[in-house]
């Protein structure tokens, strides 16, 4: 359980209460918006995670530029989720504008089932960032982990994945496995549509666990380890020393393919944690946020991987195998990651992101020395996220038993009902090529407060 020892839970209860009801009374048309969306759509919203965020309905998005986000209600809010990363370029930045305008209503033709050149260019950017050579696209990052996987099998010759226990890679059946409480794997709670037992399919360890992972890769079926080079989506959960080398020692050892999927990981720089941290896996996958907001996902293999899959007689890649997906490498995706990647998220760009991001840790770790509360802050490159332990977890299973809903929900709250918008899961904040240091200071300056409140 999370050090709750300083946090008085009545108080934080009658707290959550009053910034409920601020909500329903700062968002009247989005709460409204909401309530009579139910009757044709499944759950009241276009996805039905969209009910994820705090105070019983979603803000309904009316306008968003840079880091800011304007709801239906008429209100302002910066804007620190950033869709999850999808928007880590900042919303609608100027250069995609262009060449989406360009592609789509100059030159013509979304999607025709043809190549346009900025795929090849793309293609070569992604080489020099990720390191691996051979580039293949999809529309999200699921997709491309999913490809990944079937190549991977196909690759090896060998059945099995394996995954960190509290992954989060898309909606990939494979990865919806955890550590049990008895140490055994166990399909992860909640999930839907399971097509067999995860345990059918994948291995699960701890990350940060190399004995496990040797242990389970010497049964010689895993095709590829799946992995965030820092696990992101259960909180930020950072490798230990030597941790990810001694990944890339076992996987190579094991004959076992290495995929880092970088689609959260890239805050951590313009080659996400593949480049800062010197790291070479065989694939890298990555989605959300390289085409500025339009969707676009993308796959990397090493150079001996694609000669092998291109002489692999019993691989038809090109049309019953064929890696799908008719609108994945389309002209106004490739057109707009080449604007974002050439000059959005550019390195120069990742290297004030990252500045802004210290200048938010600084902010928040001062606000908790204040107060004296037990909780921690980990900063990942362009993203941060404060946790309710004083120690940062080791692994997802430690991170997950770490989680406290009620604290989250009323520090979403507090923030939304003061203009800031965090990610509705977890704590985590993102900072795009645009996000200011004053806006980080609004940010302390109400987290503060919020933090206050709750001390009494
Ligand atoms: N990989 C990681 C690491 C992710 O965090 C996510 C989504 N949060 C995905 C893949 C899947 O992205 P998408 O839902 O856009 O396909």
């Amino acid at each position: 359980m999370a050090d709750m020892t300083s946090i008085d839970r009545a108080r934080l209860a009658g707290l959550l209460d009053r910034e409920r009801a601020a909500c329903a009374v700062n968002y009247p048309k989005s709460k409204a918006a909401f309530e009579g969306s139910g009757e044709h759509l499944l759950g009241g919203v276009p996805m039905t995670w969209m009910r994820m965020w705090s105070g019983g309905f979603p803000l309904y998005q009316a306008a968003a530029h840079g880091a800011r986000l304007t709801t239906i209600d008429g209100r302002e809010l910066i804007d620190f989720c950033l869709g999850d990363t999808g928007a880590m370029a900042g919303h609608s930045p100027a250069p995609v504008v262009a060449a989406v305008t360009r592609r789509y209503a100059g030159l013509g033709g979304a999607t025709t089932m043809l190549p346009t050149e900025d795929a090849a260019w793309v293609a070569g950017e992604l080489s020099r960032r990720f390191g691996v050579s051979h580039w293949s696209f999809t529309l999200t990052a699921t997709d491309a982990n999913r490809w990944a996987i079937r190549l991977a099998r196909q690759l090896t010759g060998r059945p099995k994945i394996l995954v960190f226990s509290y992954c989060y890679h898309g909606s990939v059946d494979e990865s919806f496995i955890v550590v049990g409480d008895d140490g055994k794997p166990v399909s992860r709670e909640g999930n839907v549509g399971a097509p067999v037992d995860p345990t059918v399919t994948t291995r699960v360890v701890e990350f940060n666990d190399a004995d496990a992972l040797e242990r389970e890769l010497a049964y010689g079926d895993v095709a590829a380890v799946l992995m965030e080079p820092a696990l992101t989506n259960i909180g930020i959960v950072l490798p230990q020393e030597g941790f990810l080398a001694t990944v890339r020692e076992l996987t190579r050892a094991a004959g076992t393919l290495l995929i880092n999927d970088e689609t959260h990981t890239f805050s951590a720089g313009p080659g996400g944690c593949t480049l800062a941290w010197g790291l070479s896996p065989d694939i890298v996958t990555i989605g959300k946020s390289l085409a500025g907001g339009v969707p676009v996902g993308a796959y990397g293999i090493s150079a001996g991987l694609a000669e092998q899959i291109l002489g692999d007689e019993t691989a038809d890649i090109v049309d019953t195998g064929g890696v799908g997906g008719t609108l994945a490498g389309n002209a106004l995706s490739l057109a707009a990651t080449r604007a974002c990647l050439g000059e959005v998220l550019t390195d120069a760009a990742f290297a004030s992101m990252t500045e802004v991001a210290s200048h938010y840790v600084a902010g928040v770790r001062a606000v908790l020395a204040e107060h004296q509360l037990p909780w921690h802050i980990t900063q990942l490159g362009a993203r941060a996220e404060y946790r309710f332990t004083p120690v940062p977890p080791a692994n997802g299973g430690e991170s997950a038993a770490a989680a406290d809903p009620e604290l989250d929900e009323y520090l979403h709250l507090y923030t939304i009902n003061r203009g800031i918008l965090m990610t509705p899961f977890h704590n985590m904040a993102l900072m795009s090529p645009v996000t200011t240091k004053a806006d980080v200071d609004a940010h302390t300056e109400v987290f503060a407060a919020a933090v206050a409140e709750l001390a009494g």
